[in-house]
C-alpha cells in the first residue's frame, strides 16, 4: 500500500479512536505515527515510553477498535518509543525510567498563588540536582497537583541528564518492595536499587505511619542518600510533624531542607487549569464554560478534570455541541452524582420502560429481536454512563461475560453511526437516565 494512503489510513484510525474515548483522547495523539502496518497488525510509534504506558493502560480498546472499524479487518495495535518510520529500541531491561505520566509535565502545570513555591522550588531542583532543597516536602490535601509535580520534575531531570538514575514509586510501593525484600531474603537487592540513585521521589510519604520496620529502613536510605549529595523529594497529606505515629528523627529530617505547602487554586488559577486540560485533549472551550466549570468545583483540581470529561462525555452521547446549557446539564447531574452515581439499575428503569419489557426478560436466555436489542442498549448506556467493569454490566443482566457485553457495546456503537433512528433512541435514553438523576 502506498505511503500516503497509509497515511490517511492512520490518521482516520486516529480520529475514530479519539472519537470512541474522548475522555482519555489527547492532543500529542497527533504526533503518534504508523511504524509498521502489514494488514494483521499495526505497530504504532509514540514520542517516548511515557506515551506508550499511556496509551497501553487508557487506549488499547478504543485504537483496537478504531483499526477495526476503518480497515474491515480484525487487525491488532502495538504501542512502541519510535518516529520516521523506525522503532528505538526499547531500554535494556534495569535501565527502564520511572513510569511516568505524559501530561505531568511542568509545561502542564498552571501555576498561581497556591502553588508558586511547591512549584518554584520543583523546577529549581530539576535544574541543580542534590544542591538547593534537600530533601523538598510537598505537603497539601489530595487532588492538589503533588504528583503532578514530582512527575515533572522526573521528566525534566531524564530531559536535562541523559542517564540520571531515578526512583519514583508511591510510599506504598516503596513499603511493599521492602517486604518482598525480606520475604525473599534479598535486603542487599533492595539497597542497591534505592540508596545508588540520584534521585528518589516518594509520593505519598504518609503511608509510612504506623510502619516502624520500613521507617527503619527509610531512615537509613535516606542518610545514604542525603549524605551522599543526591536528591530526595517527598509528598505527604500533611506536614512532617502532623504526619500520625511518624518518628522523630524523621520528622527533623524532612524539615531539613524545604517544606513546602500546596493550597487549593484560586478562581482564576481554576479557570487556566480547566482551559490547559481541554487544551491538551484537543478540545475547543469558550470563556463562559471554563468559568462556569470553575465555580462549580472549588476544592478538587482531579475533580475539576472530572467535570471536563462529564461534560464532552455527554456531548459525545448526545451529538450536540458543549454549550452552557449542556455544561450545565452535565455537572448538576453530576453534582448529584456525588452523593448517589448513575446505577446501573437507573438504566434498565428507562430502557425496559421505553420498550415495554421487563427485567427478567433481559436476564432471560431469550435471543428474540425484541429483548436482544434492549439488553444490548442497556450494556451500552451502562459501558458509557457508569463506571461499571464489563463483567459487573454482564452480572446485571443475567450473569453475562465481559465478551458478550463488550460485542454488545460494540454493536450498538455501529449500529447508530450509520442509523439516525437509532443515534435519536440512545439520544433520548440518556437524556431520560440522566435527567432521573436529577430529579
Ligand atoms: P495530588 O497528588 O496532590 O493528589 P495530583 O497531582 O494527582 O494531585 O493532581 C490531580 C489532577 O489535577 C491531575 O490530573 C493534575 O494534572 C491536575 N493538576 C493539579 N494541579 C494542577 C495545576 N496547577 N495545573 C494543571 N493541572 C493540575
Ligand atoms: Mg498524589
Amino acid at each position: 500500500m502506498p505511503a500516503g494512503e497509509v497515511h490517511n489510513i492512520f490518521t482516520d484510525i486516529v480520529d475514530r479512536a479519539k472519537a470512541l474515548d474522548p475522555a482519555n483522547a489527547r492532543k500529542w495523539f497527533d504526533d503518534l505515527s504508523v511504524l509498521d502496518f502489514d494488514g494483521g497488525s499495526i505497530d504504532i510509534g509514540c514520542p517516548d515510553e511515557s506515551n506508550v504506558r499511556y496509551l497501553d493502560e487508557n487506549c488499547r480498546s478504543s485504537f483496537t477498535r478504531a483499526a477495526q472499524q476503518i480497515t474491515g479487518h480484525l487487525v491488532t495495535v502495538d504501542f512502541v518509543v519510535g518516529s520516521g518510520g523506525k522503532m528505538i529500541a526499547p531500554e535494556p531491561a534495569g535501565r527502564v525510567g520511572p513510569a511516568l505520566h505524559p501530561d505531568y509535565t511542568f509545561v502542564n502545570f498552571v501555576v498561581g498563588p497556591s502553588n508558586r513555591l511547591a512549584h518554584a522550588s520543583c523546577v529549581a531542583i530539576s535544574q541543580s540536582l542534590g544542591e538547593t532543597y534537600n530533601p523538598l516536602f510537598l505537603y497539601g490535601t489530595a487532588g492538589l497537583g503533588k504528583t503532578h509535580l514530582l512527575h515533572a520534575v522526573c521528566h525534566e531531570i531524564q530531559r536535562r541528564l541523559d542517564g540520571a538514575v531515578i526512583q519514583l514509586l508511591s510510599c506504598e510501593d516503596f513499603v511493599n518492595r521492602f517486604i518482598r525484600a525480606i520475604e525473599q531474603g534479598n535486603i542487599t537487592g533492595f539497597h542497591s536499587q534505592f540508596r545508588t540513585v540520584d534521585a528518589l521521589v516518594i509520593d505519598d510519604i504518609q503511608f509510612l505511619r504506623e510502619r516502624e520496620q520500613s521507617q527503619e529502613e527509610f531512615f537509613h536510605t535516606f542518610n545514604a542518600l542525603y549524605n551522599s549529595g543526591k536528591q530526595i523529594i517527598l509528598s505527604a497529606d500533611s506536614p512532617p510533624n502532623e504526619i500520625p505515629s511518624l518518628e522523630a528523627r524523621l520528622i527533623s529530617r524532612f524539615n531539613w531542607g524545604l517544606v513546602a505547602r500546596v493550597d487549593p487554586p484560586s478562581y482564576e488559577t481554576r479557570i487556566a487549569i480547566v482551559q490547559k486540560k481541554a487544551h491538551l485533549r484537543g478540545l475547543e472551550i469558550n470563556d463562559e464554560i471554563a468559568e462556569y466549570i470553575a465555580r462549580q468545583v472549588q476544592a478538587n483540581i482531579r475533580e475539576l478534570e472530572g467535570a471536563l470529561t462529564t461534560i464532552y462525555a455527554l456531548a459525545t452521547t448526545l451529538k450536540e455541541p458543549v454549550t452552557l446549557e449542556l455544561a450545565q446539564t452535565a455537572l448538576e447531574g453530576q453534582i448529584k452524582l456525588a452523593t448517589r452515581h448513575i446505577s446501573i439499575s437507573d438504566i434498565i428503569d428507562v430502557v425496559t420502560q421505553h420498550f415495554d419489557v421487563r427485567l427478567t426478560d433481559l436476564q432471560s436466555k431469550r435471543r428474540s429481536q425484541s429483548i436482544t436489542v434492549p439488553r444490548q442498549i442497556c450494556m451500552y448506556l451502562a459501558r458509557r454512563l457508569t463506571k461499571h467493569s464489563l463483567e459487573e454490566i454482564g452480572g446485571h443482566l443475567g450473569g453475562r461475560d465481559h465478551t458478550t457485553v463488550m460485542h454488545a457495546c460494540s454493536k450498538i456503537a455501529d449500529a447508530q453511526e450509520g442509523d439516525p433512528k437509532m443515534q435519536a433512541l440512545l439520544t433520548e435514553l440518556t437524556k431520560q437516565v440522566t435527567q432521573a438523576q436529577q430529579a
